[in-house]
This record gives structure tokens, C-alpha cells and sequence, in this order.
């Protein structure tokens, strides 16, 4: 066997064995799926549906996405890693073979993920048994109680972009009653955003979540009170007035972030839904923002695909801008691995998070995942091979971006546990 082969097969080994920390997902609450979780109801709302519009399939049949709508668009996006995942997924979970869905082959898999969600296990079978996954930091949904999430898969992370976006006095008093406060002045609001984080810090949630990307530009003016103050008085703003309020509102919310130790996780890069927003999601102009909150730690998500240079200077330079790499694994796995490649030797080792999928469907975060493994592996074979690292120098940075950054980010309160034996099997 050459080398390479048996270096890569080693840490691969190692890196299935490791416990996991999922740092960021939108994963469908149990009792919450789609009913009945077949393989349509699975696609149509895994990134694959993105693909297929992408790649021709008329947007407006996405909802109603069935083998009619789908036959001639799935050879055309066989080749991405959104599919790609999906697949290794369908194989380990439901020996699903073949290398395309055919016109035979769907129904004897569909029916296997609907009778396999129908299992009451099924989470813990993927989450834990298959994947060991030991938390998923879960983004707040539609759930009335974002803080009433099953403790022993999730842990929240909420999210505050309402308080930015109100710019009508209605919608800032509905958010500042919901914690029971007024606002009647920026003052009032402000005490309310304040509550809303003692809340949030109290009800376990461990960071919180932005993505305002998909509404506006990530660079942020820093006006003062005294500007923003009058603001509260008219019944409508300008767009200049309404950006600036926003603008007063993210510092706002990154001070609170650091106040209260929940690290702020922002949407960077790429974007879903047919929305190109990369021009103005560019990680870099975050730069003010970062400095001007020293006690505040910055995530940016996704690895920021396609700006993988500009992550690495913000993580490098700044003590408090974190890097999340997950979600590229699978939008495009072979700029997972050489941003990996990139990041292993210019970022400290604390500061890599490597894993979360970004999803709802637990089949699609667990392809993410072995998707992952297999990247992250290959990145730090050629470590080893091409630029002197030792192999236990690739072991404890594979532990880092796996479990421990987050845990130690998040403080999240049970550490994992070490590499054990028996998972080894259910991992493969
Ligand atoms: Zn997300």
C-alpha cells in the first residue's frame, strides 16, 4: 500500500472514532418532520433542492418535488457534493448501492427512510450510534420555546436579527414585550435587547446567530446614541436612517454577545435559495465590527466560501474571529480541502471549527459529516506528507476542529468523551 494511502486510511480511522460537535444546524425538531419523511420530503428540503433549480428544474416545483419533477434534473446534478453526500449517506444508512436514483430503485429507498423515521430511535441511532455526535448547536426555529429543545441532542443558538430589522416603533415594542419590556425610547429598547440576552443566557442557549447577510451589506458605520436617539420618534425612516439604525443595533447586539459570553455566529459567503449575496457578504467587512468588539467571539459561518484568503487573515489577525468550516464540505468538498490545506498552517489550531452540515434532515448532516472525515483526513495526510507534521500533531488538531474548539468556544458543559473502540464499527 503506498504511503499516502496508509497515512490517509490511518487518520481517517481516527478521525471516525473521535467524538463530534455539530456547531451549526437547523435540524427538524423530532416531532416536527414532515410527515411522512420519504425521500421526496427529505430532498426538497436538503441544499439538493438548490442544485436542481440550479441546474434547470423550474423553482416552483420544488414543494411539490416528486420522481415526475425530479427524472431529468438528477443525472444533470450527480457530480455535486450536495448529492454526493446524500448518496453516502442513503448507502450507509439504508445500503442503498447503486450510484443514481433511478426510476427502479427510488421506491425500495423511499420507503426505507420513511419506515426508518418512522422508528422512534431513529435520532438517536443516526446522531449518536452512527454519527457520535455528542451536541448539535441548533438554530432557533418556528418552535414557540426555543429554549425547550431536547437537551440531549441540542443546544440553542438564537437568533437576534428581528431586533436590528425593526425599524417601526410596532414591531420594536412587540419584540421588547415579549421580554417584558417597553419602547418607547432607545433607552427602553435597548434595556429590553439586554433582558432578551438574559434570557437567552439563562434558558441555556449558547451563542447566538445572524443572518443578515441575506438582507444587507456586512459592513457596519458605528453611529452614536445621540444619532440614533430621534430615530425612535418618527414614524418612518429613510433607507440611509433605517441602514444606520441597523448599523447601531449590530454593535448593540455584538457588545451584548460578549457581555454575556455567547459567541456571535454570522452568515458569511455563500448563500441558499437562488440568492446571490457574495458581493456583499465578503468576511472582511466584518473587520470593524470584530475590532470594536474585543470581548465578543466572532463565528463566520460555512467556511465563507468562496472567500477563503480573507477568512484566514480575519481568524490570524483578530483573537476573536473563529472560523466554521462545515457546511463547505459539501457545497464544494474540494474547496473544503484546500481551504483546510490553507487554514491547518496559517490559523491557530483553537480557532478551526470544522463540522456542522447546516441543515434540517439528520441523513443529510450525517453524508456532511463522513463527507468531513474524508476531507479533513486528506488535508492532514498532506500535512504530514508535504509539510513535516508529525502524525500526532494531526491527532490533536483532528480532536480540536472535531470536539474540543467548540466545547471550549461554547462552553459547552459535557466535554466529550475519548476515542473509543466500539464506536469504531458503527462509525464505518
Ligand atoms: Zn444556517
Amino acid at each position: 500500500m503506498p504511503r499516502e494511502t496508509k497515512l490517509f486510511d490511518n487518520l481517517h480511522h481516527y478521525l471516525s472514532n473521535l467524538p463530534v460537535i455539530d456547531c451549526h444546524e437547523h435540524t427538524n425538531l423530532p416531532d416536527q418532520r414532515p410527515r411522512p419523511v420519504d425521500l421526496w420530503a427529505l430532498l426538497r428540503d436538503s441544499d439538493l433542492g438548490d442544485d436542481l433549480i440550479s441546474a434547470g428544474m423550474p423553482a416552483a416545483v420544488r414543494p411539490k418535488l416528486d420522481w415526475e419533477h425530479a427524472a431529468s434534473f438528477l443525472p444533470k446534478v450527480r457530480n455535486t457534493g450536495f448529492f454526493q453526500s446524500l448518496l453516502i449517506a442513503f448507502r450507509r444508512l439504508f445500503d442503498f448501492t447503486a450510484a443514481e436514483i433511478t426510476e427502479d430503485n427510488w421506491p425500495a429507498l423511499s420507503q426505507n427512510i420513511q419506515a426508518a423515521n418512522e422508528r422512534s430511535d431513529w435520532y438517536e441511532e443516526v446522531l449518536r450510534r452512527r454519527a457520535n455526535i455528542r451536541r448539535i448547536l441548533r438554530v432557533q426555529g418556528a418552535e414557540k420555546d426555543p429554549y425547550a429543545v431536547d437537551g440531549r441532542y441540542f443546544s440553542p443558538l438564537i437568533k437576534f436579527d428581528d431586533w436590528v430589522l425593526a425599524t417601526k416603533a410596532e414591531e420594536r415594542e412587540k419584540l421588547a414585550q415579549s421580554v417584558g419590556g417597553a419602547a418607547r425610547s432607545l433607552d427602553e429598547y435597548l434595556d429590553a435587547l439586554t433582558h432578551a440576552f438574559e434570557a437567552a443566557r439563562s434558558g441555556g442557549a449558547v451563542g447566538i446567530k445572524s443572518l443578515l447577510a441575506y438582507r444587507r451589506t456586512l459592513l457596519h458605520a458605528r453611529p452614536t446614541k445621540e444619532e440614533i436617539a430621534p430615530l425612535f420618534a418618527r414614524t418612518e425612516l429613510t433607507g440611509e436612517e433605517a441602514r444606520a439604525f441597523e448599523d447601531f443595533m449590530c454593535h448593540a447586539l455584538a457588545e451584548r454577545a460578549g457581555e454575556f459570553g455567547l459567541p456571535f455566529q454570522i452568515h458569511v459567503g455563500y448563500g441558499s435559495w437562488q440568492r446571490n449575496i457574495v458581493a456583499d457578504a465578503n468576511p472582511v467587512l466584518l473587520n470593524p465590527l470584530i475590532e470594536n468588539h474585543r470581548n465578543t467571539h466572532f463565528v463566520l459561518l460555512h467556511g465563507g466560501y468562496p472567500f477563503i484568503g480573507e477568512m484566514a487573515t480575519l481568524a490570524k489577525n483578530h483573537p476573536n474571529a473563529y472560523l466554521e468550516c462545515g457546511w463547505l464540505a459539501y457545497i464544494a468538498p474540494a474547496a473544503y480541502r484546500r481551504a483546510m490545506g490553507e487554514w491547518l498552517d496559517s490559523v491557530p489550531a483553537n480557532k478551526l471549527l470544522a463540522f456542522s452540515a447546516d441543515c434540517v434532515c439528520i441523513e443529510q448532516t450525517f453524508g456532511a459529516l463522513l463527507f468531513t472525515r474524508r476531507l479533513l483526513a486528506q488535508a492532514l495526510a498532506e500535512k504530514i506528507e508535504q509539510d513535516g507534521w508529525t502524525e500526532s500533531l494531526a491527532q490533536n488538531v483532528a480532536g480540536r476542529l472535531m470536539a474540543q474548539n467548540a466545547v471550549e468556544l461554547y462552553q459547552l458543559k459535557a466535554a466529550p468523551e475519548k476515542p473509543s473502540k466500539t464506536r469504531a464499527a458503527a462509525a464505518r
